[in-house]
């Protein structure tokens, strides 16, 4: 009973000082205007140095409301700074039938590089794997959509979406995307790698968005999803997954200083990579990302997977309903100093807390407040001694930073009733 009480006084408080979208209506309750809001001051690393504004300093000229891909993609190529107002469901209008060029159908490329033919030593090639690359070049001109500094994009409303769109948010500084359910995102031609782990792989190409080389990204309020082609619905080919998706928010290239905030990933396998590479070459010193008041729904893996960056993680609410299908949480990879504070884990009884954290070649990751619901009451959750419980070698303790670009952080009881109300698209256009 003393915990009941503890939580609740908890909760009170978390009430008291709730964070939640509370830039986004005026005095006069009047909805305030998305499109020239900027990243508050210490919201996580975006705030670094001259924080985000985007394009929220944009002359009336240079602002834009867009309802198809193509306006969107002119829109893109204006000059900024700039808003980008998105209304109602914007399509990639082309199918993936429209881009198949070289004889490339799925039949004859099943065909050519079945194990039994083609064997499992070397990657595809020949005219079949040469004409799935010609296809996928047709697709990614059109469906890849560069996005440049001093740029935001805001959902109009409560149903602005983008579906079969990749955001390439590419060598660029300042810029901010709210507001936007963000859909499917499909590879019409994943490429079957047999030299990929220990049964081969289907890879497909394109993120949600994608974040590489660029400072100052804030992605905030928006939703992740599969849609109506969910990650468990592809079949099996060759004995492995067809995995025409990849991740939902990518961070890799150099990339640093991104808030990611109040979004929900959802249904969905490989979600957020902080580092793509352990060649420490470009990311040493960089992907700095804060990761908070997110909504992990039945999302599988990379949640996120960090190599290399001080990443801040808290106030997180991982819901994880299938142990079956469910991988991990948080990948602690090369050089990686996660900090994961406050986070709220609602698990199924059959997924094991051991099982939150995959160790990915990294050494230690700093875990406080964070909590576990599993049917009954919360409970504390120490990540790293459940981990080192099951797993050798041992992760240490210390990621060897303390953030300090953040804003109030909430308990983490109150996090599973926060970020359930208040984490997505429609919220707070
Ligand atoms: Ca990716
Ligand atoms: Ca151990």
């Amino acid at each position: 009973m003393k915990r009941a009480v503890a939580l609740t006084a908890l909760l009170s408080l978390a009430v008291l000082s709730a964070p939640a979208a509370s830039a986004t209506a005026s005095p006069a309750g009047r909805k305030a205007d998305l499109g020239r809001q900027t990243l508050p001051a210490n919201d996580g690393w975006a705030a670094e140095g001259t924080g985000t504004t985007g394009g929220a300093a944009a002359p009336a000229s240079n602002t834009y409301t867009v309802s198809t891909r193509a306006q969107l993609a002119a829109a893109l190529a204006a000059p900024a700074p700039k808003i980008i107002y998105v209304k109602g469901t914007i399509d990639t209008d082309r199918t993936c039938a429209d881009y198949a060029t070289g004889g490339y159908t799925l039949e004859a490329y099943l065909a050519a590089y079945d194990p039994a033919v083609w064997g499992r030593d070397t990657e595809p090639s020949g005219p079949l794997e040469d004409a799935r690359a010609a296809s996928a070049a047709r697709q990614t001109a059109n469906i890849k959509l560069k996005v440049g500094s001093d740029t935001t994009i805001v959902g109009l409303g409560k149903d602005a979406r983008i579906r079969g769109v990749n955001l390439h948010i590419d060598k660029a500084d300042n810029v901010i995307v709210r507001n936007v359910d963000f859909e499917d995102t499909a590879d019409c031609f994943p490429q079957w790698d047999p030299t990929d782990g220990d049964e081969g792989n289907w890879n497909s190409l394109y993120d949600n968005i994608s974040v590489t080389g660029s400072t100052h990204v804030w992605v905030d309020h928006n939703t992740f999803t599969d849609g109506d082609n969910p990650d468990s619905n592809q079949p099996l080919y060759f004995g492995r997954p067809y995995q025409v998706h990849d991740g939902q928010l990518d961070i890799t290239n150099g990339s640093n200083h991104v808030t990611a905030s109040w979004n929900r990933f959802a249904d969905h396998d490989k979600t957020m990579l902080i580092g793509s590479t352990n060649n420490p070459a470009t990311d040493t010193g960089k992907l700095k990302v804060t990761v908070h008041h997110n909504h992990f729904d039945n999302t599988l893996q990379r949640l996120p997977r960090v190599r290399f960056g001080q990443v801040h993680v808290y106030n997180n609410y991982y819901e994880i309903p299938d142990a079956s299908t469910f991988v991990y949480a948080l990948g602690v990879g090369v050089q990686s100093q996660i900090f994961a504070e406050n986070n709220f884990f609602r698990l199924s009884r059959a997924v094991a807390p051991a099982n939150l954290l995959y160790n990915w070649g990294g050494t230690s990751l700093t875990a406080r407040g964070n909590v576990l619901r599993v049917g009954g009451p919360v409970t504390p959750l120490d990540l790293v001694a459940a981990y080192n419980a099951a797993h050798d070698p041992d992760l240490g303790t210390d990621a060897g930073w303390t953030p300090t670009l953040h804003t109030a952080i909430e308990p983490a009881p109150a996090v599973r009733e926060s970020v359930s109300r208040h984490a997505g698209s429609g919220k707070i256009g």
